[in-house]
């Protein structure tokens, strides 16, 4: 393969890249402390409390979706140490 061939490969790549993972594109929750200094993870879209994390718990990659009646958006909870 020429060096003008790969070069020319490249967008295609990108492009397909693009098309794979879009599919696992999710907005980040973050974490808010209530009243007695325990976290709980946000929604993003909404702002309401998910559920309450343990000490050192760590979860990565998951996908959760939001108890609001009027929200139910999908999001992604990436939480290390
Ligand atoms: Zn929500």
């Amino acid at each position: 393969m020429s060096i003008t061939e790969i070069i020319n490969n490249i967008p295609n790549r990108k492009l397909n890249n693009h098309l794979n993972t879009s599919d696992s594109f999710y907005i980040e929750s973050y974490t808010m402390y209530d009243k007695y200094n325990i976290p709980w993870i946000i929604c993003p879209f909404c702002g309401k409390r998910q559920f309450p994390l343990s000490k050192g718990a760590v979860i990565k990659g998951q996908v959760f979706k939001c108890k609001g009646s009027n929200c139910k958006q999908k999001f992604m909870v990436n939480l290390e140490g």
